[in-house]
């Protein structure tokens, strides 16, 4: 970007600036990439643009299919515009198959089993706690979201599953599981935030059953196979070759 921008907020693979108009953000997509709270970490150069790419391509797909979500454009290859939003700190998972979490903290599933209907979870954003999961219980005690907030939020979760999926299954692509952040604007209004993309959904190719996804990375490849993954992906995706 040109311009100098002010920084409003920096996480592990986003930066958030303040933009011009009112009510707006700019999302920054750096090319980190982490795993385990934080713990490892890497720089993947061209991941930023892979990710954006891929999120904006999902976002407007979910746009176009009434989903309220924070999504605008696209400033620059790696910088999306987006609504600012007031966010929920609650990491809220849909999952389709068993996997990650699911297969390693319950003795009641195998990998790769599918469940008989789609499982919606929610966790604490907080690595300092690993990310806590949380109950609709928790939810209300805590403040984090109303009753009503929780059932609108698994609305659209479930909406965003289907679309999502029958979108992947297209591709070639099984949509395992994948990890949605919420937020309200400025009317109060819920909206799907932050970022869809490689980093925050499982996707098994429905033929020979191979991560393309960020499990390469979490489970030790070298980077140069973690780089192809997210090309292939992205290629798939978005149609064309990440520039
Ligand atoms: N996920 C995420 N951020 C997190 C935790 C999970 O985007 O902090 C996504 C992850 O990529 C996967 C889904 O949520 O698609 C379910 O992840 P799981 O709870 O199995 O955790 P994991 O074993 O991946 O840490």
């Amino acid at each position: 970007m040109k311009t100098l921008l002010r920084k409003l907020a920096e996480g592990k693979t986003k930066i958030v600036y303040a933009s011009s108009v009112e009510d707006e953000v700019l999302l920054k997509f750096k090319d980190d990439v982490t795993a385990l709270d934080g713990k490892k970490h890497d720089i993947l150069p061209g991941k930023g643009v892979i990710n954006a790419g891929v999120s904006a391509k999902i976002f407007s797909l979910l746009r176009r299919r009434g989903i309220p979500t924070h999504f605008i454009g696209m400033v620059d290859s790696s910088t999306m515009r987006v609504k600012k939003l007031n966010m929920i700190p609650v990491e809220v998972v849909c999952r389709n198959i068993a996997a990650g979490h699911l297969v390693k903290n319950y003795p009641f599933f195998k990998k790769g089993e599918k469940l008989k209907t789609p499982l919606i979870e929610f966790y604490l954003k907080n690595d300092l706690f690993h990310d806590p999961l949380l109950s609709e219980e928790h939810l209300k005690v805590f403040g984090l979201m109303s009753k009503k907030e929780i059932n609108e939020i698994k609305k659209i979760t479930l909406k965003v599953n289907k679309v999502l999926s029958s979108f992947m299954q297209k591709l070639g692509l099984q949509l395992v599981d994948f990890k949605l952040e919420f937020g309200r604007d400025k009317n109060g209004k819920l909206r799907v935030g932050d970022e869809l993309n490689i980093d925050c959904m499982r996707l098994w190719d429905l033929k020979t059953g191979k991560s393309m996804d960020k499990d390469v990375y979490r489970e030790g490849a070298d980077l140069d196979k973690v780089l192809q993954t997210y090309v292939q992906t992205y290629k798939l995706i978005v149609g064309k070759e990440p520039k």
